[in-house]
């Protein structure tokens, strides 16, 4: 039978220090008993004093629970969640706190994060969770009448490389074009998928002043990329529409919209480029 002993603790709360502990907690912090007596709860969690401090006057006065990072013996710093509730002590007021590794629920949770908020082609962030991104951007800028830009990139003739190379390709290529756009946008803006062929970024302030040629640079990236096939390399090009925040815009729907106007006409100009409204 798999058992999971927690490790625990008994600490002064005034001072941190550790007035007892299992020996869960001796092999996990210490080594030795003594040296687990000698240790307070600051060379262990890895809060700064002042925090712990706080935690531990939330503890004394109710049961908590905590996400706290605990320094092992070995020097591996592990997630860990904490049950912390006061507890009378060889006659005083003592803390005492259960800890259980959290590193695989820790672990869990991050791969249930990054499946609920990305798309599982292209690695860029899901239809909805781009749109909560954008919506937060498009609020901050509003209140602090900063700047913003939103664009639409739709990728041209797509469904002529479906034809040629079969939908594997198509989904090869797709591929390779989203990487490749994240990699220059870093730090630059958000890029979501926001259906088949389609994706939008947002444009951080940071890259508004030179948006058309960012833009365009990024248009000429994805010209460049191909996937090999025994039918020669399968690319595209692409079309581009993007809009600026103007002080009209009451809701991201309205930047959005014109974004979406300006890739039509993008498109309608022959395709292969960028226009900004
Ligand atoms: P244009 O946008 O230049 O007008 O032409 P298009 O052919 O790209 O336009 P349309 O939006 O009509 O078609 C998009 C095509 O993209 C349809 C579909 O064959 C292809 N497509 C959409 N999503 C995927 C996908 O996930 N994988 C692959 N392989 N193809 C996709
Ligand atoms: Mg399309
Ligand atoms: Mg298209």
């Amino acid at each position: 039978m798999n058992v999971h002993h927690a490790s625990i603790l008994v600490i002064d709360p005034r001072t941190g220090k550790i007035i007892d502990g299992n020996k869960e907690s001796v092999a996990r912090y210490a080594g030795s008993r003594e040296r687990l007596l000698s240790m307070s709860v600051g060379e262990i969690n890895t809060l700064s004093r002042s925090e712990i401090s706080a935690r531990m006057k939330q503890a004394v006065s109710n049961r908590h629970h905590f996400e706290f990072k605990h320094r092992l013996i070995t020097g591996v710093v592990q997630d860990v969640d904490v049950y912390s509730g006061p507890i009378m002590f060889d006659g005083r007021q003592a803390l005492i706190s259960f800890i259980h590794d959290a590193t695989r629920r820790k672990a869990t949770e991050r791969k249930l994060h990054l499946l609920t908020t990305t798309d599982p082609l292209t690695k860029c962030f899901n239809h909805r969770h781009f749109l909560s991104i954008f919506s937060r951007e498009f609020r901050l800028a509003r209140r602090r009448q900063g700047a913003l830009g939103f664009a639409m990139v739709d990728l041209d003739h797509f469904k002529r490389i479906n034809d040629t190379f079969g939908h594997l390709v198509g989904d090869r290529l797709l591929r390779k074009i989203a990487d490749t756009l994240r990699k220059r946008l870093a730090g630059l803006g958000g890029l979501g998928r926001l259906g088949g062929e389609e994706f939008g970024i947002v444009l951080s302030e940071a890259c508004l002043g030179r948006a058309d040629s960012i833009l365009n640079e990024l248009r000429a990236m994805v010209c460049a990329v191909g996937v090999p096939t025994d039918r020669g390399a399968a690319s595209c090009t692409v079309s581009i529409g993007a809009a600026l925040l103007s002080a009209a815009d009451q809701n991201e729907l309205s930047l959005m919209g014109r974004a979406d106007r300006a890739l039509y006409n993008a498109k309608a100009a022959g395709r292969d480029r960028v226009a900004i409204i």
